[in-house]
Protein backbone atom coordinates (compact mmCIF):
# COMPACT_ATOMS: atom_id res chain seq x y z
CA UNK A 1 0.00 0.00 0.00
CA UNK A 2 1.20 3.46 -0.55
CA UNK A 3 3.04 5.45 2.21
CA UNK A 4 0.93 8.38 1.18
CA UNK A 5 -2.51 6.93 2.25
CA UNK A 6 -1.28 5.77 5.60
CA UNK A 7 0.08 8.68 6.45
CA UNK A 8 -3.13 10.08 5.53
CA UNK A 9 -4.68 7.60 7.86
CA UNK A 10 -2.43 8.28 11.00
CA UNK A 11 -2.58 11.61 10.74
CA UNK A 12 -6.28 11.38 10.20
CA UNK A 13 -6.78 9.30 13.64
CA UNK A 14 -4.00 11.38 15.13
CA UNK A 15 -6.42 14.83 14.56
CA UNK A 16 -9.35 13.01 15.47
CA UNK A 17 -8.22 12.14 19.16
CA UNK A 18 -6.77 15.33 19.28
CA UNK A 19 -10.44 16.70 18.93
CA UNK A 20 -11.67 15.16 22.34
CA UNK A 21 -9.84 16.75 24.71
CA UNK A 22 -8.81 14.38 27.65
CA UNK A 23 -6.10 16.08 30.26
CA UNK A 24 -5.70 14.05 33.62
CA UNK A 25 -6.78 16.07 36.73
CA UNK A 26 -4.15 15.11 39.65
CA UNK A 27 -6.78 16.69 41.91
CA UNK A 28 -9.14 14.51 41.46
CA UNK A 29 -8.59 10.83 42.86
CA UNK A 30 -11.10 9.19 41.03
CA UNK A 31 -10.12 7.08 38.02
CA UNK A 32 -10.29 8.13 35.49
CA UNK A 33 -9.49 11.52 36.80
CA UNK A 34 -11.65 13.57 33.92
CA UNK A 35 -14.68 12.98 31.74
CA UNK A 36 -12.86 13.97 28.68
CA UNK A 37 -10.87 10.32 28.91
CA UNK A 38 -14.02 8.70 28.87
CA UNK A 39 -15.40 10.63 26.17
CA UNK A 40 -12.00 9.34 24.03
CA UNK A 41 -12.43 5.82 25.41
CA UNK A 42 -15.64 5.79 24.16
CA UNK A 43 -15.27 6.92 20.51
CA UNK A 44 -12.04 4.22 20.56
CA UNK A 45 -14.35 1.51 21.50
CA UNK A 46 -16.46 2.09 18.40
CA UNK A 47 -13.44 2.36 16.25
CA UNK A 48 -12.02 -1.09 17.36
CA UNK A 49 -15.44 -2.39 16.69
CA UNK A 50 -15.17 -0.81 12.80
CA UNK A 51 -11.79 -2.57 13.02
CA UNK A 52 -12.70 -5.89 13.68
CA UNK A 53 -11.93 -6.72 16.92
CA UNK A 54 -13.44 -8.53 19.76
CA UNK A 55 -14.23 -8.62 23.43
CA UNK A 56 -13.89 -5.00 23.44
CA UNK A 57 -14.95 -3.28 27.08
CA UNK A 58 -14.63 -0.47 29.03
CA UNK A 59 -14.60 -0.66 32.31
CA UNK A 60 -15.87 1.64 35.43
CA UNK A 61 -11.74 3.01 35.28
CA UNK A 62 -11.97 4.20 31.87
CA UNK A 63 -10.04 1.38 30.71
CA UNK A 64 -10.28 0.32 27.22
CA UNK A 65 -9.76 -3.36 26.10
CA UNK A 66 -10.01 -5.54 23.10
CA UNK A 67 -8.49 -8.28 21.38
CA UNK A 68 -7.36 -9.32 17.52
CA UNK A 69 -7.71 -12.93 17.35
CA UNK A 70 -4.51 -14.38 15.57
CA UNK A 71 -4.43 -14.62 11.72
CA UNK A 72 -1.98 -17.82 10.94
CA UNK A 73 -0.39 -20.24 12.69
CA UNK A 74 1.66 -18.15 15.19
CA UNK A 75 1.99 -18.97 18.76
CA UNK A 76 2.37 -15.27 20.15
CA UNK A 77 0.47 -13.37 21.38
CA UNK A 78 1.00 -9.29 22.03
CA UNK A 79 -0.24 -6.59 23.96
CA UNK A 80 0.23 -2.65 23.36
CA UNK A 81 -1.11 0.28 26.02
CA UNK A 82 -1.39 3.31 25.24
CA UNK A 83 -2.22 6.41 27.46
CA UNK A 84 -5.81 8.12 27.11
CA UNK A 85 -4.63 11.48 28.77
CA UNK A 86 -3.11 13.71 28.38
CA UNK A 87 -0.84 16.07 30.89
CA UNK A 88 -1.81 19.29 32.79
CA UNK A 89 1.41 21.43 32.74
CA UNK A 90 -0.98 25.00 32.79
CA UNK A 91 -1.78 24.93 29.59
CA UNK A 92 -5.02 24.36 27.62
CA UNK A 93 -6.84 21.33 27.35
CA UNK A 94 -8.58 22.15 24.38
CA UNK A 95 -5.48 20.83 21.29
CA UNK A 96 -5.81 23.05 17.72
CA UNK A 97 -2.59 21.78 16.25
CA UNK A 98 -1.63 23.06 12.49
CA UNK A 99 0.17 21.05 9.79
CA UNK A 100 3.02 22.85 8.42
CA UNK A 101 3.99 20.84 4.89
CA UNK A 102 7.20 21.03 3.30
CA UNK A 103 9.31 22.53 6.18
CA UNK A 104 11.48 24.91 5.15
CA UNK A 105 13.86 25.46 7.99
CA UNK A 106 12.55 28.86 9.04
CA UNK A 107 11.12 30.10 12.56
CA UNK A 108 7.60 29.47 12.95
CA UNK A 109 4.91 31.97 14.34
CA UNK A 110 2.88 29.69 16.16
CA UNK A 111 0.29 32.42 17.27
CA UNK A 112 0.53 36.07 18.00
CA UNK A 113 2.89 35.52 20.95
CA UNK A 114 4.28 32.56 20.53
CA UNK A 115 7.36 31.61 18.70
CA UNK A 116 8.84 28.43 17.84
CA UNK A 117 12.79 29.16 16.90
CA UNK A 118 15.43 27.29 15.59
CA UNK A 119 17.97 28.60 17.99
CA UNK A 120 15.94 27.01 20.97
CA UNK A 121 14.99 23.77 18.60
CA UNK A 122 17.37 23.37 16.09
CA UNK A 123 16.61 19.47 16.11
CA UNK A 124 13.71 20.73 13.80
CA UNK A 125 15.95 21.28 11.40
CA UNK A 126 16.54 17.75 10.71
CA UNK A 127 12.88 17.53 8.95
CA UNK A 128 13.83 20.49 6.48
CA UNK A 129 11.29 19.19 3.16
CA UNK A 130 8.85 17.27 5.66
CA UNK A 131 5.24 17.47 6.80
CA UNK A 132 5.39 18.39 10.66
CA UNK A 133 2.45 18.26 12.80
CA UNK A 134 2.89 21.78 15.24
CA UNK A 135 0.99 23.46 17.89
CA UNK A 136 -1.06 26.62 17.73
CA UNK A 137 1.50 27.36 21.35
CA UNK A 138 -1.90 27.35 23.49
CA UNK A 139 -1.26 23.55 24.46
CA UNK A 140 0.58 20.73 24.23
CA UNK A 141 0.46 18.88 21.31
CA UNK A 142 -1.07 15.34 22.48
CA UNK A 143 1.41 13.15 20.61
CA UNK A 144 2.15 11.67 23.90
CA UNK A 145 0.09 9.74 23.85
CA UNK A 146 -2.00 10.16 21.05
CA UNK A 147 0.26 9.62 18.56
CA UNK A 148 0.67 6.16 20.27
CA UNK A 149 -2.84 5.38 19.88
CA UNK A 150 -3.18 6.73 16.00
CA UNK A 151 -0.77 4.38 15.68
CA UNK A 152 -1.58 1.34 17.13
CA UNK A 153 -5.30 2.23 15.51
CA UNK A 154 -3.83 2.32 11.69
CA UNK A 155 -1.57 -0.51 12.19
CA UNK A 156 -4.95 -2.76 12.90
CA UNK A 157 -6.61 -0.66 10.17
CA UNK A 158 -3.85 -2.15 8.04
CA UNK A 159 -4.11 -5.70 8.60
CA UNK A 160 -7.47 -5.37 8.20
CA UNK A 161 -7.13 -3.73 4.63
CA UNK A 162 -4.47 -6.45 4.31
CA UNK A 163 -6.36 -10.12 4.94
CA UNK A 164 -3.10 -11.77 3.01
CA UNK A 165 -0.69 -10.64 6.17
CA UNK A 166 -0.78 -13.15 9.24
CA UNK A 167 -0.96 -11.55 12.30
CA UNK A 168 -0.25 -12.25 16.55
CA UNK A 169 -2.88 -12.57 19.05
CA UNK A 170 -3.18 -8.57 19.98
CA UNK A 171 -4.55 -7.22 23.18
CA UNK A 172 -4.80 -3.62 23.27
CA UNK A 173 -5.22 -1.65 26.46
CA UNK A 174 -5.95 1.97 26.37
CA UNK A 175 -5.59 2.97 29.80
CA UNK A 176 -6.36 6.90 31.55
CA UNK A 177 -4.11 9.24 33.89
CA UNK A 178 -0.97 7.78 33.05
CA UNK A 179 0.58 11.01 33.54
CA UNK A 180 -0.63 11.39 37.00
CA UNK A 181 0.88 8.40 38.34
CA UNK A 182 0.58 5.35 35.94
CA UNK A 183 -2.94 5.03 38.15
CA UNK A 184 -4.75 3.54 34.37
CA UNK A 185 -2.39 0.74 33.96
CA UNK A 186 -3.57 -1.10 37.28
CA UNK A 187 -7.00 -1.16 36.59
CA UNK A 188 -6.37 -2.79 33.34
CA UNK A 189 -8.47 -6.12 33.28
CA UNK A 190 -5.23 -8.40 33.54
CA UNK A 191 -7.50 -11.51 33.30
CA UNK A 192 -8.30 -10.47 29.58
CA UNK A 193 -5.24 -9.48 28.91
CA UNK A 194 -3.23 -12.76 28.55
CA UNK A 195 0.47 -11.57 26.97
CA UNK A 196 3.96 -13.00 26.28
CA UNK A 197 5.01 -9.29 26.46
CA UNK A 198 3.64 -5.74 25.76
CA UNK A 199 4.69 -2.55 24.19
CA UNK A 200 4.19 1.13 24.81
CA UNK A 201 4.96 3.89 22.11
CA UNK A 202 5.14 6.38 24.94
CA UNK A 203 8.61 8.38 24.22
CA UNK A 204 10.20 10.40 21.87
CA UNK A 205 12.45 10.95 18.52
CA UNK A 206 13.21 8.34 15.92
CA UNK A 207 15.28 5.38 17.28
CA UNK A 208 14.31 5.75 20.87
CA UNK A 209 14.02 2.00 23.15
CA UNK A 210 13.57 2.26 26.81
CA UNK A 211 13.29 -1.33 28.79
CA UNK A 212 15.01 0.22 31.74
CA UNK A 213 13.24 2.94 34.15
CA UNK A 214 13.46 3.76 37.53
CA UNK A 215 12.32 1.94 40.35
CA UNK A 216 10.06 3.91 42.25
CA UNK A 217 8.87 4.64 45.61
CA UNK A 218 7.29 7.56 47.52
CA UNK A 219 7.21 8.34 51.41
CA UNK A 220 5.92 10.70 53.76
CA UNK A 221 7.58 11.52 56.90
CA UNK A 222 4.94 12.69 59.79
CA UNK A 223 6.37 14.12 62.89
CA UNK A 224 3.98 15.35 66.02
CA UNK A 225 6.21 17.64 68.43
CA UNK A 226 5.29 18.42 71.85
CA UNK A 227 3.91 22.61 71.89
CA UNK A 228 4.20 24.70 74.74
CA UNK A 229 4.33 28.21 75.93
CA UNK A 230 7.50 30.17 75.00
CA UNK A 231 7.07 31.00 78.77
CA UNK A 232 7.80 27.27 79.82
CA UNK A 233 9.45 26.36 76.28
CA UNK A 234 12.95 25.83 77.76
CA UNK A 235 13.28 22.17 78.55
CA UNK A 236 9.67 21.39 77.18
CA UNK A 237 8.89 22.44 73.67
CA UNK A 238 9.96 19.67 70.44
CA UNK A 239 9.99 21.44 67.32
CA UNK A 240 8.79 19.44 64.41
CA UNK A 241 10.78 21.29 62.14
CA UNK A 242 14.08 21.33 63.62
CA UNK A 243 13.63 17.32 63.69
CA UNK A 244 12.70 17.38 60.16
CA UNK A 245 15.57 19.88 59.78
CA UNK A 246 17.76 17.07 60.99
CA UNK A 247 16.04 14.09 58.48
CA UNK A 248 17.38 16.31 55.39
CA UNK A 249 20.50 17.54 57.13
CA UNK A 250 21.36 13.84 57.25
CA UNK A 251 20.12 13.36 53.34
CA UNK A 252 23.06 13.01 50.79
CA UNK A 253 23.24 16.33 48.57
CA UNK A 254 25.10 14.72 46.09
CA UNK A 255 22.21 12.32 45.15
CA UNK A 256 19.14 14.50 44.59
CA UNK A 257 17.88 15.48 41.78
CA UNK A 258 19.39 18.64 40.72
CA UNK A 259 22.79 16.60 40.88
CA UNK A 260 21.93 13.36 39.38
CA UNK A 261 21.89 12.25 35.77
CA UNK A 262 21.68 9.10 34.14
CA UNK A 263 21.62 6.11 35.90
CA UNK A 264 21.87 7.97 39.72
CA UNK A 265 19.58 7.57 41.84
CA UNK A 266 18.02 10.33 44.12
CA UNK A 267 15.64 11.51 46.91
CA UNK A 268 13.92 14.39 46.47
CA UNK A 269 12.00 16.04 49.39
CA UNK A 270 9.07 17.33 47.28
CA UNK A 271 6.74 18.64 50.12
CA UNK A 272 7.09 19.90 53.50
CA UNK A 273 3.62 21.21 55.54
CA UNK A 274 4.13 22.45 59.46
CA UNK A 275 2.40 23.89 62.30
CA UNK A 276 3.93 23.87 66.03
CA UNK A 277 2.53 20.65 66.28
CA UNK A 278 2.23 18.67 63.25
CA UNK A 279 4.69 17.98 60.58
CA UNK A 280 4.10 16.08 57.43
CA UNK A 281 7.40 15.65 54.80
CA UNK A 282 6.64 13.96 51.39
CA UNK A 283 9.95 12.37 49.08
CA UNK A 284 10.11 10.47 46.49
CA UNK A 285 12.82 7.53 45.91
CA UNK A 286 14.15 6.79 42.45
CA UNK A 287 17.04 4.35 41.13
CA UNK A 288 17.54 2.04 38.45
CA UNK A 289 19.27 -0.60 40.20
CA UNK A 290 17.01 -2.37 42.99
CA UNK A 291 19.99 -3.04 45.27
CA UNK A 292 20.72 0.81 45.45
CA UNK A 293 16.99 1.53 45.67
CA UNK A 294 16.35 -0.86 48.98
CA UNK A 295 19.62 0.76 50.56
CA UNK A 296 17.74 4.37 50.31
CA UNK A 297 14.71 3.21 51.81
CA UNK A 298 16.81 0.92 54.55
CA UNK A 299 18.77 4.48 55.17
CA UNK A 300 15.70 6.81 55.21
CA UNK A 301 14.35 4.20 58.09
CA UNK A 302 17.29 4.18 59.69
CA UNK A 303 17.97 7.86 59.78
CA UNK A 304 14.18 7.89 61.72
CA UNK A 305 15.23 5.76 64.20
CA UNK A 306 18.37 7.50 65.00
CA UNK A 307 15.72 10.46 65.20
CA UNK A 308 13.58 8.42 67.45
CA UNK A 309 16.27 8.16 69.69
CA UNK A 310 17.12 11.55 69.63
CA UNK A 311 13.31 12.73 70.50
CA UNK A 312 11.83 10.61 72.73
CA UNK A 313 8.88 12.83 73.49
CA UNK A 314 8.05 13.39 69.78
CA UNK A 315 5.82 10.89 67.50
CA UNK A 316 7.75 10.28 64.41
CA UNK A 317 6.57 7.56 61.93
CA UNK A 318 7.74 6.78 58.43
CA UNK A 319 5.69 5.25 55.85
CA UNK A 320 7.52 3.94 52.21
CA UNK A 321 5.34 2.50 49.61
CA UNK A 322 6.81 1.17 45.97
CA UNK A 323 4.72 2.91 43.13
CA UNK A 324 6.55 0.95 40.42
CA UNK A 325 9.53 -0.93 39.51
CA UNK A 326 12.26 -0.79 36.90
CA UNK A 327 11.34 -2.57 33.85
CA UNK A 328 14.48 -4.44 33.21
CA UNK A 329 13.78 -6.65 36.33
CA UNK A 330 10.63 -8.63 34.69
CA UNK A 331 12.97 -9.44 31.97
CA UNK A 332 13.77 -12.77 31.24
CA UNK A 333 15.03 -15.61 29.15
CA UNK A 334 11.47 -15.79 27.65
CA UNK A 335 10.12 -12.53 26.63
CA UNK A 336 13.40 -10.99 26.35
CA UNK A 337 12.87 -11.42 22.43
CA UNK A 338 10.50 -8.26 23.10
CA UNK A 339 13.67 -6.14 23.23
CA UNK A 340 15.68 -8.47 20.30
CA UNK A 341 12.49 -8.20 17.82
CA UNK A 342 12.66 -4.56 18.11
CA UNK A 343 16.06 -4.05 17.47
CA UNK A 344 16.20 -6.54 14.87
CA UNK A 345 13.43 -4.66 13.10
CA UNK A 346 15.00 -0.77 13.81
CA UNK A 347 17.77 -2.55 11.91
CA UNK A 348 15.86 -3.96 9.12
CA UNK A 349 14.43 -0.51 8.65
CA UNK A 350 17.36 1.29 8.95
CA UNK A 351 16.60 2.72 12.13
CA UNK A 352 19.36 3.73 14.92
CA UNK A 353 18.52 2.93 18.15
CA UNK A 354 18.90 4.99 21.13
CA UNK A 355 18.38 3.26 24.28
CA UNK A 356 18.08 5.42 27.14
CA UNK A 357 17.70 4.49 30.91
CA UNK A 358 14.60 6.26 31.16
CA UNK A 359 14.99 8.66 34.58
CA UNK A 360 10.99 8.01 35.04
CA UNK A 361 8.44 5.31 34.47
CA UNK A 362 5.71 4.34 31.88
CA UNK A 363 3.00 2.34 31.77
CA UNK A 364 5.34 -0.66 31.47
CA UNK A 365 6.95 0.16 34.63
CA UNK A 366 3.70 -0.96 36.50
CA UNK A 367 2.90 -4.17 34.01
CA UNK A 368 6.70 -5.34 34.78
CA UNK A 369 5.57 -5.04 38.52
CA UNK A 370 2.79 -7.53 37.31
CA UNK A 371 5.09 -9.27 35.84
CA UNK A 372 4.63 -8.21 31.82
CA UNK A 373 7.40 -7.47 30.22
CA UNK A 374 6.95 -4.02 28.41
CA UNK A 375 9.70 -2.35 26.37
CA UNK A 376 9.01 1.12 24.92
CA UNK A 377 9.34 2.67 21.93
CA UNK A 378 9.63 6.09 19.69
CA UNK A 379 6.83 7.88 18.24
CA UNK A 380 8.25 10.60 16.18
CA UNK A 381 7.80 13.14 18.40
CA UNK A 382 9.93 16.06 20.10
CA UNK A 383 9.03 18.43 22.94
CA UNK A 384 6.63 16.14 25.29
CA UNK A 385 5.05 18.11 27.57
CA UNK A 386 5.44 21.39 26.25
CA UNK A 387 3.16 23.82 23.72
CA UNK A 388 6.85 23.23 21.47
CA UNK A 389 5.75 19.48 21.06
CA UNK A 390 5.77 18.65 17.38
CA UNK A 391 5.65 15.62 14.88
CA UNK A 392 7.59 14.99 11.96
CA UNK A 393 4.91 12.60 9.80
CA UNK A 394 7.66 10.59 8.34
CA UNK A 395 8.75 9.61 11.76
CA UNK A 396 5.35 8.76 12.79
CA UNK A 397 5.18 6.72 9.75
CA UNK A 398 8.54 5.42 11.00
CA UNK A 399 6.82 4.32 14.34
CA UNK A 400 3.70 2.78 12.61
CA UNK A 401 5.82 0.73 10.46
CA UNK A 402 8.12 -0.72 13.96
CA UNK A 403 4.75 -1.64 14.91
CA UNK A 404 3.41 -3.25 11.71
CA UNK A 405 6.56 -5.57 12.26
CA UNK A 406 5.96 -6.07 15.34
CA UNK A 407 2.17 -7.08 15.64
CA UNK A 408 3.33 -9.54 11.90
CA UNK A 409 3.45 -13.33 13.34
CA UNK A 410 7.32 -13.92 12.54
CA UNK A 411 9.08 -17.10 13.70
CA UNK A 412 10.85 -15.94 16.43
ZN1 LIG B 1 3.23 9.47 27.77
Amino acid sequence: MEEKIIKEKLVEYFLKYLGIPSQSDDKNKEVPSSIGQLELGKVLGLDLKELGLVDISINDFGVVQARLPRRGEGQKSLGWVAHLDTVDVGLSDKIHPQIIKSYDGSDIRLNEDVFFSTKENPEVLAYIGDDIIFTDGTSVLGADNKAAIANIMTTLWYLKENPDIDHAEIHIAFVPDEEIGLRGSRKIDFDKFKVDYAYTIDCCELGELIYETFNAASGTLKIKGVPAHPMSAKGNLVNPIMIAHDFISMLDRAKMPENTENREGYVWVTDIHSDVLNLSLDFNIRNHDREKFEASKAYLYKITDLLKERYKKADIEIQIEDVYDNIADSMNDENKVAVERLKEIFDQLEIEPKIIPMRGGTDGSYLSKVGIFTPNYFTGAHNFHSNKEFLPIDRFYKSFLVTLELMKDKKL
